[in-house]
């Protein structure tokens, strides 16, 4: 882009966004279908979407909902996970992993993470914050990087918890998410892998707690709007106390255009991140990638850690100055002043230590290799100034 400041011509170098969303004619011409049909709310797209979803992930079914908010909260509830119970998840997430377990009247229990390398919820200090009231087990995968699940399946049958996972970052790890734990909820908002705007999913193996998740996410109602529509049922009854939590026909038809091309952007989005790992790693050796180079990903985000030295808002500014977004992922939930005020203390240095060094660099399925050159050295410049 050129423009020009005091008469003389300024290159200012086009923005690298740190996300952005894959759509194109392919959604537009389903949000068409959908209006043409005239059948707007969860019908039989939200049926094909949920069945296109566990076939991806090599299960049978799989529930719709309108947010992974919701498919959290339906999880815990389809499982009476409650008053009384405690719930131990990481304090290194998004907010929603713990303000769902307060919603159903349980109590968070904050778990630090195994290393500032290896910012995935610790086993070991899981355990030690085992008491006679833990319930549940919720796991994280951050950044889509997998947790090491057989081990957390192992952890919660040992001392009869039930075990969840906040699968937001990972969908499409086929035959890993969904598979060990007794449900795992997904999220399609807008800067997910894929998206529907707003939307969630949720995999359920055991077949009855499935089909209580399908009650809940619709006012615990026996017969849905569609079948009534179409003359299939008369009355209904209601069993359970549920939600409005529908997915509904339009974000359907956007999901089931996304959901075929998601493992061609996971798989860029994994090229990309071996191409910063590379560039980093030679030209800015003292920034730390965390995670085995091996280890299995969505690569959802691209995280690194800066040195303990790096004043990191001085850092974001002069990459935002130069055109490169940047972000946090994330400011830890027990900090946060609601949770300081209602829990804790809580000691987890690990998350601590991370999340002050932590920063996001961009990364989406349409950047390109010398995006990555750019924000490497855009890094590398940020980073060298605060030396001079
Ligand atoms: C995005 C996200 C959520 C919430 O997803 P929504 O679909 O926006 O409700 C929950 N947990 C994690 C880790 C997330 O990144």
């Amino acid at each position: 882009m050129l423009s020009t400041a005091g008469g003389s011509p300024v290159v200012s170098a086009p923005l690298i966004e740190l996300g952005a969303p894959v759509l194109g004619e392919a959604e537009k011409r389903a949000l068409a279908e959908v209006i043409d049909d005239g059948w707007l709310t969860m019908g039989e797209r939200v049926r094909r979407f949920e069945q296109a979803f566990a076939a991806l992930h090599w299960i049978d079914d799989a529930v719709a909902v309108n947010s992974a908010t919701a498919a959290l909260q339906v999880s815990l509830a389809a499982f009476d996970v409650g008053p009384g119970d405690e719930v131990l998840l990481p304090s290194m997430s998004f907010v929603a992993t713990a303000s769902v377990v307060v919603h159903a009247g349980a109590t968070p229990v904050f778990v630090d993470i195994e290393s500032p390398d290896r910012p995935h919820m610790s086993v070991e200090d899981a355990r030690a914050r085992i008491t006679p009231r833990t319930r549940a087990i919720m796991v994280m995968h951050y950044g889509g990087y997998l947790m090491d699940m057989p081990r957390w399946r192992a952890l919660a049958d040992e001392f009869g918890l039930l075990l969840f996972e906040d699968a937001a970052h990972a969908v499409g790890l086929s035959g890993a998410v969904g598979t060990l734990s007794d449900a795992a909820s997904f999220s399609f908002f807008t800067n997910k892998n894929m998206t529907t705007a707003e939307g969630g999913m949720i995999i359920i193996s055991d077949e009855a707690r499935r089909a209580r998740a399908r009650l809940l996410r619709s006012h615990g109602m026996t017969a849905s709007t569609l079948a009534r529509d179409r003359g299939r049922a008369v009355g209904y009854d209601v069993v359970e106390c549920g939600h409005n939590f529908r997915m509904d026909e339009l974000r359907a038809a956007i999901g089931i255009v996304q959901i075929e091309r998601l493992p061609v952007w996971n798989d860029r989005r994994r090229t990309l991140t071996e191409e910063y790992r590379a560039l980093v790693s030679s030209t800015t050796p003292d920034v730390v990638v965390p995670f085995e180079r091996a280890h299995r990903t969505t690569a959802h985000i691209m995280p690194v850690l800066l040195p303990e030295s790096a004043d990191r808002a001085a850092v974001m500014a002069r990459m935002r100055a130069s055109r490169v977004q940047t972000s946090v992922h994330y400011a830890p939930i027990h900090r946060f002043e609601y949770y300081q005020r209602t829990s804790g203390p809580w000691s987890l240095p690990n998350t601590e230590l991370f999340s002050r060094r932590q920063l996001t660099l961009p990364l989406h399925p349409r950047l390109t290799s010398s995006d990555v050159e750019r924000v490497v050295e855009t890094l590398r410049d940020a980073l060298a100034q605060r030396q001079a």
